[in-house]
């Protein structure tokens, strides 16, 4: 089987579960968008995806992703920024990221700013909320009650645009309940920013829980592409 072959086969699967999990939901199955994670795996299954249909790659680390996306220039890529932000490379992360997902904590926000500014548009970002039960030391997201305080410093800057929401599910618990405080938590937050309704949640392991828990975009590497090699 060709590598095309096998994420053809891969892309049709896991098509078919948002497929299948947005009838469940009774939302139309054009609701969810895939981003395909592409952490670990070459530039060239990034250019069979786009050949495949996939218009939205993401990436959780900035040197291969900003490498990946200059190997990928000429495709017609959205390119999302998962992983966790370091303060010193969030500029560097704005100049080719079209989405940041992982926005936990304001002082990112002038980071991001000029590095949008530096390539002359707009970066939309999410802010990454942390859904891991209080007290447990949480690796990354913003906790729940700090959420309408980084999304009011996000508002302020006017070369980010905020579109919404992004989560991780625990390890350690079913994603269902993880994913029924998300919901709740972005009911709220709808409340004080209506405009920003997207939902980035669900992987290769949950993504139906995450559909059914109104997601907007999944973001999926393993259920694709197959198991993420060790070492590169
Ligand atoms: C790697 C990663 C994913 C994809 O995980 P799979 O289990 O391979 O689908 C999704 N979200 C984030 C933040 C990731 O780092």
């Amino acid at each position: 089987m060709s590598r095309r072959d096998q994420i053809a086969a891969g892309l049709g699967r896991v098509r078919g579960r948002i497929a299948a999990a947005c009838a469940a939901a009774g939302r139309p199955a054009d609701d969810v968008r895939l981003v395909v994670v592409t952490k670990f795996f070459p530039a060239s299954d990034v250019r069979l995806l786009a050949e495949l249909g996939v218009t939205d790659i993401g990436e959780n680390r900035h040197q291969e992703a900003e490498a990946k996306a200059a190997e990928c220039a000429e495709l017609d890529i959205t390119w999302h920024f998962i992983g966790v932000l370091q303060k010193n490379k969030a500029a560097a992360v704005a100049r080719y990221a079209d989405v940041v997902e992982s926005v936990d904590r304001p002082e990112l926000l002038p980071r991001l700013a000029r590095g949008a500014g530096e390539s002359g548009r707009p970066v939309d970002v999410l802010l990454q909320v942390s859904l891991d039960p209080p007290g447990r030391e949480s690796r990354a997201g913003v906790q729940p009650d700090r959420l309408l305080e980084l999304a009011a410093a996000a508002d302020q800057v006017a070369e980010l645009r905020m579109r919404g929401l992004m989560a991780v599910a625990p390890l350690g618990e079913d994603p269902s309940e993880a994913f029924a405080r998300l919901a709740r938590i972005r009911a709220d937050f709808l409340l004080a920013h209506p405009g920003a309704t997207v939902l980035s949640a669900g992987m290769s392991g949950d993504l139906e829980a995450a559909v059914s828990a109104g997601a907007t975009h999944v973001r999926v590497g393993t259920a694709v592409l197959g198991s993420r090699p060790e070492v590169q």
